[in-house]
């Protein structure tokens, strides 16, 4: 069994203003003090990265945001490139969220875009793949993310320094408070797994981590944790109150 670091990332979507932020980030600082042996991320919204990330200086938990532009700069009205976050502190950013695919028109082709910006300025991306609920129920899991996933790391070139991570969140399970089950979620963790070393090889597959995100909470994280092929949690409401994060991050 390869020996993958868990990490439990919180996606804060569109909460919290710049003060807000501060706060519940110095209360999670102080809360995971003792954590070890889990690699722990905040994304923020754009307008708080950099006060997050001063937070975060010397501390043990990373910087992520929620989302990049493929262009590195220029007339791009309301964008924000690649080196934009690096100089914010930010060392991950979250790529093809749902919400981003559901609301504002991002494609499988967009997400590969932003892949390989992400990758060429040192970013590490949190790569989001996952079905809806029609999808599921009509038996196109497998195709769906067969598509997002192959399409998304075309030409993708990935190794050691250049790494990714592929958080698995099927929509219907997304701030609705329905979890996938422990055998659905590692039915697709595997499979997952299995598709990315069809690409890159087996001992890559083996190093990389897939996340479960969706309706995360204190009370299912050490279930998912158990699964083999769960490497950690992509985490949206119940990353928002420090006190919920912390319980997840000590699962
Ligand atoms: C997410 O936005 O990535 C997410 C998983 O949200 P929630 O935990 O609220 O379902």
């Amino acid at each position: 069994m390869e020996n993958r670091i868990p990490l439990i990332a919180g996606n804060w979507k569109m909460n919290k203003t710049v003060p807000e932020s501060i706060e519940t980030v110095k209360t999670l600082v102080k809360l995971t003090a003792d954590v070890q042996g889990v690699d722990m991320l905040i994304a923020p919204p754009f307008t708080s990265l950099w006060a997050v990330g001063d937070v975060l200086k010397h501390t043990k938990i990373a910087l992520g945001a929620q989302d990049m532009f493929w262009e590195s700069h220029g007339a791009f009205t309301g964008q924000v490139s690649a080196d934009m976050l690096r100089s914010c502190g930010c060392s991950h950013v979250i790529i093809g969220h749902s919400e981003r695919r559901q609301f504002f028109g991002e494609t499988n082709q967009t997400v590969n875009k932003k892949l390989k910006a992400a990758l060429a300025a040192g970013l590490i991306p949190i790569f989001c793949i996952g079905e809806t609920e029609i999808e599921r129920e009509t038996q196109k899991t497998f195709s769906v993310l067969d598509k997002q996933l192959i399409q998304g790391v075309e030409g993708l070139i990935l190794d050691d320094h250049h790494p990714l991570v592929i958080a698995y969140e099927p929509v219907w399970a997304i701030g609705t408070g329905k979890t996938a089950l422990p055998e659905q979620a590692q039915e697709v963790h595997a499979y997952v797994r299995s598709l990315f070393a069809k690409v890159f090889g087996n001992s890559l597959a083996k190093k990389i981590r897939i996340l479960y995100g969706g309706s995360v909470k204190p009370d299912n994280i050490s279930e998912l944790m158990g699964l083999p092929d769960v490497d950690g949690a992509l985490v949206g409401g119940a990353s928002l109150e420090p006190e919920s994060f912390n319980k997840i991050i000590h699962f």
